[in-house]
């Protein structure tokens, strides 16, 4: 008999994400108490001048298609925002507005790869680059990192995974998951080695840009060299709590960004209207107006170290960036914790779920076997609940 479904999805990974948190909610419907640490999900309201925004333009009766790449108001405050935050000019014909972050990656991903390009992901990356790539006939190469040097992946092991068939990088900082952030000189060293290999196009996903507790972020694509085959991604879910709202946008090189405009056209007809005017009103206030949601994570990082600090097994380095905190706890592999063997970050991942009743994510879902993503995206008490729970699990 023929499979119903097609090799394409049966060789899709589920994303890890979203399915502990659909987990942790199954659990919480069937009467568990569960902390969710699992989604990187901002817990703030969405402030009001963005809420507001949306109100109007619901009772100024927008209603119809949007041009698939986005309104010409959005792609205005767009390249507004993105020269006021990151010295990059684009014009109109660069911008394409889609349905989140994730469906830029997404698109980039189609109009972009053959089968067999090779596509760089310096590891720890965010769960779904792998996936999307090899939807795309991608094939995902890793490259190394460890905690000791903050996850960062150094010139050398980039070159040394520069093959013929390479055909695109992608990285976030700051990162998800490890909150790393490459300052200047780290991105100017990354640049160094891209310069020489003008084929290669950068995929630099921003979207944690303001979640930044250290140096200033810098764009690859403000290196004068680089501008004219990086791809610049952005989106409002992570900065402006706007997770369900689905919008997120890139600039690129205008061939790339007609490509996705030409892919949106045939898939989605462009991003939900009411999301995409309250966007507007995001992007053309100073991110001064989100500070206050920045340092609120500031604090809870330096509260989560410090707990995460009192539990012995947990290695932990210090994130610059984002929400989440991405311990090695390789130490727990081969002991048995009341009664559950311990084997892999997964095993341990689901151990808390079940015995502490925190939701986390594996470490193997962002190609690092020996961690686990605790996202602090959550109240002081959750994270202070959480973590005493964990120690007593792991005690
Ligand atoms: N990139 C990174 C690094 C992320 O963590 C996320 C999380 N959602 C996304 C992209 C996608 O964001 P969204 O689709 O919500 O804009
Ligand atoms: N990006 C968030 C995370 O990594 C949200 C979930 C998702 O989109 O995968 O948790």
């Amino acid at each position: 008999m023929r499979n119903l479904l097609s090799d394409r999805i049966n060789n899709m990974a589920t994303s890890a994400t979203l399915a502990m948190a659909d987990k942790a909610r199954e659990l919480r419907a069937s009467g568990n108490s569960i902390i969710g640490l699992s989604l990187g999900e901002p817990d703030f309201t969405i402030p009001d001048f963005v809420k507001q925004a949306a109100i109007d333009a619901i009772n100024q009766d927008y209603h119809s298609y949007t041009p698939v790449d986005g309104y010409v108001e959005l792609k205005a405050a767009i390249i507004e925002k993105f020269k006021r935050d990151n010295t990059l000019t684009y014009t109109p014909s660069q911008i394409v507005v889609s349905t989140g972050a994730k469906q830029t990656l997404y698109n980039l991903a189609q109009v972009l790869l053959n089968d067999g390009d090779e596509v760089l992901l310096p590891a720890p990356y965010w769960v779904s680059y792998n996936d999307i790539a090899k939807v795309a006939g991608g094939v995902p190469i890793e490259i190394k990192t460890n905690i000791e040097n903050d996850f960062k992946v150094t010139p050398q092991a980039l070159e040394a995974a520069i093959t013929p068939k390479t055909k695109m990088i992608i990285y976030s900082s700051p990162c998800n998951p490890s909150g790393s952030v490459y300052n200047r000189t780290e991105l100017r060293a990354l640049a160094d080695v891209l310069v020489k290999y003008p084929e290669i196009i950068v995929v630099s996903d921003e979207i944690y840009e303001h979640i930044n507790f250290t140096s200033a972020h810098v764009s690859m694509a403000s290196f004068e060299d680089m501008f004219d085959r990086t791809v610049t991604v952005n989106g409002v879910s992570k900065a402006y709590s706007m997770t369900g709202w689905r919008i997120g946008y890139m600039g690129a090189p205008e061939v790339i960004a007609r490509a996705c405009n030409k892919i949106q056209g045939q898939v989605t007809s462009g991003a939900n209207c009411i999301a995409q005017r309250a966007t507007i009103a995001a992007l053309e206030n100073p991110p001064s107006r989100i500070q206050y949601m920045v340092d609120a994570f500031k604090e809870r990082r330096t509260l989560i170290l410090n707990l995460l600090a009192e539990i012995p097994g947990f290695k932990t380095n210090e994130p610059e960036g984002a929400f989440y905190v991405f311990p090695d706890i390789s130490a727990f592999f081969g002991k048995t914790l009341n009664g559950t063997k311990i084997e892999s970050a997964t095993d341990f991942s689901l151990y808390l779920l079940e015995e502490a009743k925190v939701a986390t994510v594996t470490g193997e879902a962002f190609g690092d076997p020996n961690c686990i993503r605790i996202s602090y995206a959550a109240s002081n008490q959750d994270i202070i609940n959480a973590m005493k729970a964990i120690k007593e699990a792991v005690l």
